[in-house]
């Protein structure tokens, strides 16, 4: 009777323990689709700006590619056609409320939504540029990308780009890594192989920053992952700014909030700015846009700065425009 007794309380006994296991285990996944912030009071539903996204031509390297699983483990299908990356891309500002949107490139989709499109340009000279934006189609240069082609910012080549933006008082937009797809570098040599780690540190700006101190940059992908280096030029140099395209859907979400919590705590979350770089991926914008919802220390009026106050003051849009936006 005894043992029954001992053997029956070690059936209870075990029978909590399980309990107890499955209900950690159910509060654990909740609380992992917590950390994906539930609570939809938390989630940003106003307008959007993307400072960062591409139309292609027919015959872009990427068009057609797969891209290999992100840090985060997801794979994407690529669209087939500059047609079809067009009108998806389309289709997602509209879904998702993205009210303007920088697009390099983006006279090839103009006049299919010249009220949200901000066209950027940047692979030809700079006269051609000067030129272009005189004709009132060229906003922002964008994406200066010499890092493909291990360049740096402050090369001599490069540095004109600089001095066009301060002197056209357009912002420019530079990009250094992550970019995407990662292992890039092996994965498309011919396209992707002459970029290196070691020119990808944002401190790479500050003597174009001195030597043009009017100029309006924005580091394309935010600098991941030299945080340290970045709030460093983020102090000493009050009109850099940074879009998170890429950082916010090729990285793993903890690892995306890190990288976010020292530039917030710094005192610098007024010059963030949402971007997606969608490529050939259209996509990965919802996801890019979950991943700033899901940051549970954001508050929704940092969420709102980031996702369109600050871009819309980094652009100069007018008080007008500003407000046809809000009130949508
Ligand atoms: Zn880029």
């Amino acid at each position: 009777m005894a043992n029954k007794n001992h053997s029956m309380k070690r059936q209870i006994f075990t029978l909590v323990v399980v309990i107890f296991l499955c209900i950690s285990c159910k509060y654990q996944t909740k609380e992992n689709s917590a950390a994906l912030v539930n609570d939809t009071s938390k989630i940003y539903k106003g307008p959007i700006i993307d400072m960062h996204l591409h139309a292609f031509t027919d015959g872009h390297p990427l068009l057609g590619m797969t891209h290999p699983p992100t840090l985060r483990g997801e794979t994407y299908k690529g669209v087939a056609s500059g047609s079809e990356q067009k009108e998806k891309t389309l289709a997602s500002l509209q879904k998702n409320n993205i009210v303007k949107a920088v697009v390099t490139s983006g006279h090839l989709w103009f006049d299919d939504a010249p009220e949200t499109i901000l066209i950027g340009d940047a692979n030809k000279g700079v006269d051609e540029l000067r030129k272009q934006h005189g004709e009132g189609n060229l906003q922002v240069i964008a994406e200066v990308a010499p890092f493909y082609n291990g360049i740096l910012a402050d090369d001599a080549s490069i540095l004109p780009y600089f001095e066009l933006a301060e002197e056209l008082n357009i912002p420019i937009g530079f990009h250094i890594l992550p970019g995407g797809p990662n292992y890039g570098i092996h994965l498309m040599p011919e396209f992707l192989g002459g970029m290196r780690t070691y020119n990808a540190n944002p401190l790479q700006l500050e003597n174009v920053l001195v030597k043009y101190p009017n100029v309006k940059v924005y580091i394309m992908h935010g600098a991941w992952p030299y945080v340290e280096d970045l709030k460093a030029l983020m102090y000493a140099h009050p009109n850099v700014y940074i879009d998170v395209s890429v950082v916010n859907w090729i990285l793993p979400q903890e690892e995306f909030n890190a990288y976010l919590k020292p530039l917030i705590n710094a005192g610098f979350g007024n010059r963030i700015m949402f971007g997606s770089d969608q490529m050939t991926w259209p996509q990965v914008i919802g996801v890019g846009i979950e991943s700033i919802n899901n940051v549970d220390f954001l508050t929704l009026e940092q969420k709102e700065a980031i996702f369109y106050d600050n871009a819309a003051q980094f652009l100069g849009l007018s008080d007008t425009e500003i407000k046809k936006h809000k009130s949508r």
